[in-house]
């Protein structure tokens, strides 16, 4: 059984980036609950995937810190932890997702690649852009190979649009589930 903990970065009172799609407001802590939720269900429906998600909601119990996070992934004993996450930049000119890994080999980077090819593969509408190492806390601290995948910017009108489309969400979080997949394969 392979364990996997998804979690949506964000939620509650941290909104993450903010973007706007005709005039309305979308916050990343949605779009990435969003895309992590289809994730989740997807792979929990496989045989010999036991799923977990940091939070389910807008908020979990109280404010989720990072430490929590990392907490969670090894309370429950992850064998791969995967952020998710929708980038930003200003001025708007760049595109695409990538995914991020703590060091330049090892399970992580494993992960991560195999997590960008089956992106790259479902995902034709987002532009790749590169797996590449980070010292993000939760890609540190966490006791199991950890990954965290930038969707897309929202920053980018093509990229938030697609990214705000439940239907390409259910495509996307399949995708990275599919990731996770090949990459225990
Ligand atoms: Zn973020």
């Amino acid at each position: 059984m392979n364990r996997i903990v998804f979690d949506p970065g964000h939620g509650g009172i941290d909104p993450g980036a903010v973007g706007k799609l005709n005039g309305v407001e979308i916050c990343e802590k949605d779009l990435a609950l969003a895309i992590a939720l289809e994730a989740a269900d997807w792979l929990a429906a496989k045989p010999d995937y036991h799923v977990e998600v940091t939070r389910d909601c807008d908020i979990a119990k109280g404010e989720l810190s990072l430490e929590d996070r990392v907490t969670f992934s090894d309370r429950h004993k992850a064998d791969l932890f995967v952020s998710i996450h929708c980038n930003a930049i200003a001025p708007p000119v760049a595109q695409g997702f990538e995914v991020f890994h703590y060091k330049w080999s090892g399970e992580g980077w494993t992960a991560a690649n195999a997590v960008f090819r089956a992106i790259a593969k479902g995902i034709p509408e987002i532009a790749p852009r590169s797996v590449k190492p980070a010292g993000f806390y939760v890609l540190r601290c966490t006791a199991a190979p950890a990954i965290l995948v930038e969707c897309g910017f929202m920053t980018d009108p093509n990229d938030l649009k697609l990214m705000a489309d439940k239907a390409f969400q259910k495509r996307y979080g399949a995708a990275i589930a599919q990731g996770v997949i090949n990459y225990f394969a």
